[in-house]
C-alpha cells in the first residue's frame, strides 16, 4: 500500500500534523512512541500555551493522548531508521518494516545525542540503528553498542545473544546489562573507525578497539543518517514558510526546524506542514 503521507514523531508537532491530516481524510501512517514525547512530558509548569494555565508537560501530553484516541488516531510504535527517495515517492525503513509514502512530515524533535565522528559515513557499512533489522548480520562477531537510555537495554541484550563479544557503552547511569560476552565500558567511545567498513572504535584515551559493527541505540536518528540529501542549517532542517524542505513532498515541523523550542511553535508548524502536504497531494492529482 502507498500512503498519502507519513508523519514521523509523536510529540506536539507530529500530533498536530496527524490531527489535521486525519480531519482532512488522508490515508497516512503516524510513526513514533505510544508515550508521545518524553521531552514534552518533562515541563514542570507551562505558562505559555494559550488557553491552558499552569499545566504540567505530563498533563499536556495526557490531553494530547486523549484527543488522539478520541479522533481515532493510531500510532505505529517504531523508530524510522532511514528514508530514501523511490521514484516520486519515499521509502521508509522502520525496524524491519518498509513503508511507501507520497509525502513525509518530519517532526522528530531535536536529536539529543551528537553523532559520533565517522558515524554518518559508515551507516549501512557496519553502523546500524536497529538491533532487530541488522543484529543477525553480526552473529558470532564482535560489536560495540552505544546506548543512550536504559529502555534500549533489551535491544542490547538481544544483540549480546547473537554476537561473540559486545563492548557496551552506556550513556546513562546504572546499566544492568551483563553476560559473559559483554564488556561494560567505562570510557566513552569518541569515534567510529573504518574506511570501506567499520573496523573499530576509538576511546577517549586514544585507545582503539577492533569491532565488526557499531549499534547506536537512541531515541532519535541523526538527520544526516535519516535522510542524507536533506538540507540543514546549523543542525536543524531548513524549511520555508510552508514548512517545505529542499526535497519535494518532504515537510518538517517543531523543534527539528529550529528555535525557539516551544510547544506552541511545534503545534503551529505541524498544522502548517499538514496543510502543505494536503496542497502538495492535491497538486499531484
Ligand atoms: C524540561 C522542559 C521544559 C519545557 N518547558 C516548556 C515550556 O514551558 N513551554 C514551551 O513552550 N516549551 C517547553 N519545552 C519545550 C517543548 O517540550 C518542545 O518544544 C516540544 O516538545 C517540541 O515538540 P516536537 O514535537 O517538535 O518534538 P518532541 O517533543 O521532541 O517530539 C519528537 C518525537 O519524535 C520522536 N522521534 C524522533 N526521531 C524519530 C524517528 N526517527 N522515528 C520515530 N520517532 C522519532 C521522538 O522520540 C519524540 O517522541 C520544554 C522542554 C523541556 C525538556
Amino acid at each position: 500500500m502507498v500512503y498519502d503521507a507519513a508523519v514521523i514523531g509523536t510529540g506536539p508537532a507530529g500530533f498536530s500534523a496527524a490531527l489535521n491530516l486525519k480531519i482532512h481524510g488522508k490515508n497516512f501512517i503516524w510513526i513514533g512512541s505510544k508515550n508521545l514525547s518524553e521531552k514534552a512530558g518533562k515541563a514542570e509548569r507551562i505558562d505559555n500555551y494559550p488557553g491552558l494555565s499552569h499545566i504540567t508537560g505530563k498533563e499536556l501530553n495526557e490531553m494530547f493522548g486523549a484527543q488522539a484516541e478520541a479522533m481515532g488516531l493510531t500510532i505505529t510504535e517504531q523508530m524510522v531508521n532511514s528514508i530514501a527517495p523511490m521514484g516520486a515517492n519515499y521509502a521508509l525503513m522502520a525496524g524491519s518494516e518498509f513503508y511507501e509514502t507520497r509525502a513525509v512530515i518530519l517532526a522528530t524533535g531535536t536529536a539529543r545525542t551528537a553523532v559520533l565522528p565517522g558515524e554518518s559515513a559508515l551507516v549501512g557499512k557496519g553502523v546500524s540503528y536497529c538491533a532487530t533489522c541488522d543484529g543477525g548480520l553480526y552473529r558470532g562477531r564482535t560489536i560495540a553498542v552505544v546506548c543512550n537510555a536504559a529502555r534500549f537495554e533489551h535491544e542490547a541484550e538481544f544483540l549480546a545473544g547473537l554476537a561473540a563479544g559486545v563492548y557496551y557503552f552506556p550513556l546513562y547511569k546504572d546499566p544492568a546489562l551483563s553476560g559473559e560476552n559483554v564488556e561494560l565500558m567505562e570510557e566513552r567511545a569518541v569515534e567510529i573507525l573504518g574506511e570501506e567498513r567499520v573496523s573499530g572504535v576509538k576511546l577517549k584515551s586514544g585507545r582503539e578497539i577492533a569491532v565488526d559493527g557499531v549499534f547506536c541505540l537512541r531515541d532519535s536518528v541523526a538527520l544526516a543518517s535519516l535522510l542524507p540529501s536533506l538540507e540543514t542549517e546549523e543542525g536543524h532542517i531548513a524549511v520555508d514558510r510552508e514548512m517545505a524542505t529542499n526535497l519535494p513532498g518532504v515537510y518538517a515541523a517543531g523543534d527539528c526546524t529550529g528555535r525557539p523550542y516551544q510547544y506552541a511553535k511545534a503545534v503551529g508548524e505541524g498544522n502548517v506542514a499538514a496543510h502543505s502536504v494536503i496542497a502538495y497531494l492535491a497538486g499531484k492529482e
